[in-house]
């Protein structure tokens, strides 16, 4: 399989990782569209949102949000911070393997583009 994402989880392609634990992985975005721009993924390979389980992976999932939340208060965004998952072509995706975007440090607007 040769998807980007499981290459930086395994360390075949580096990244600035943030923070890790047996379950996921964060690093700063290589192309950062705010001050703080990290992604939170699964170890696991989940392609998109919609192949995530709601039977299998509702812990993963959970600890997916908690760890942007803690990571984003860490990283000053305790004021406000934004968190987005893009799935599939119409949604914006462009890597096959869930990510939690989290953005923060600037205004940021809405409706998003
Ligand atoms: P998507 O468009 O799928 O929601 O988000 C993919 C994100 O991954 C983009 O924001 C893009 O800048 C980021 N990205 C793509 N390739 C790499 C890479 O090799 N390293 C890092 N750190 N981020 C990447
Ligand atoms: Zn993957």
């Amino acid at each position: 399989m040769d998807c980007l994402f499981c290459k930086i989880v395994a360390g075949e392609i580096p990244a600035h990782k943030i923070y890790e634990d047996d379950q996921v992985i964060a690093f700063n975005d290589i192309a950062p569209q705010a001050p703080v721009h990290f992604l939170v993924i699964p170890r696991k390979h989940i392609a998109t949102l919609n192949d995530l389980s709601e039977e299998d992976d509702q812990a993963l999932a959970g600890h997916i949000l908690f760890t942007a939340q803690r990571l984003a208060v860490e990283q000053g965004c305790q004021d406000g911070f934004r968190v987005v998952m893009n799935c599939n072509d119409l949604g914006g995706q462009t890597v096959y393997h869930i990510h939690m975007h989290v953005l923060g440090q600037r205004q940021l607007h809405w409706p998003p583009g």
